[in-house]
């Protein structure tokens, strides 16, 4: 792992904290991991599995934006886990508040803004991490062209473009 970022197992860690910290332990677990291949995110989370990923490339040295960008994703999760609208909907903005964090909307890439009840899917390859953006669930037998290894759906996406990042730090 590159310096200036603290390592999977602190991740999860900084989740579990954070976690108790300030969603009462509602959360539940996710797996928490970095993505080399985000070109314009800073931070994405998957519910079905549930996996929240960040881009080292986007975050490196600058921890303020880690922590922002996880608690931003985690937040997702714990509307989830309540069973609500878990997009940007004023309960997302009053925790946002809540938690001190100023960006607020991020979507797919440069696609049409996020409408909060559509759901989006990832097809990706385990064996050599290739990933497909779907607006309609994929078939289930779908196999990577490179590796004929199954691919795995990934169901219902958020991402936070990296820009807001950068917004966010010119107010500071
Ligand atoms: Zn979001
Ligand atoms: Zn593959």
């Amino acid at each position: 792992m590159l310096p200036g970022l603290p390592d999977v197992a602190e991740l999860q860690l900084l989740f579990a904290q954070y976690n108790w910290m300030y969603f009462a332990g509602e959360i539940p677990s996710y797996r928490i991991a970095y993505n080399a291949r985000f070109s314009n995110s800073a931070g994405r989370i998957t519910y079905k599995p549930p996996v929240i990923e960040l881009s080292p490339k986007h975050l490196v040295g600058k921890l303020d934006e880690l922590r922002e960008t996880l608690l931003h994703e985690m937040i997702h999760a714990w509307l989830h886990a309540r069973k609500q609208s878990p997009g940007h909907t004023p309960t997302f903005k009053k925790k946002m508040r809540e938690l001190g964090l100023r960006s607020i909307y991020h979507d797919l890439g440069r696609a049409t803004p996020l409408n909060e009840s559509t759901k989006r899917y990832i097809v990706r390859c385990e064996k050599c991490t290739m990933e497909l953006l779907r607006k309609k669930k994929p078939s289930p037998n779908l196999v990577c062209a490179r590796c004929r290894k199954p691919l795995v759906a990934f169901e219902v996406v958020e991402m936070r473009p990296v820009e807001l990042s950068r917004a966010a730090r010119g107010r500071r």
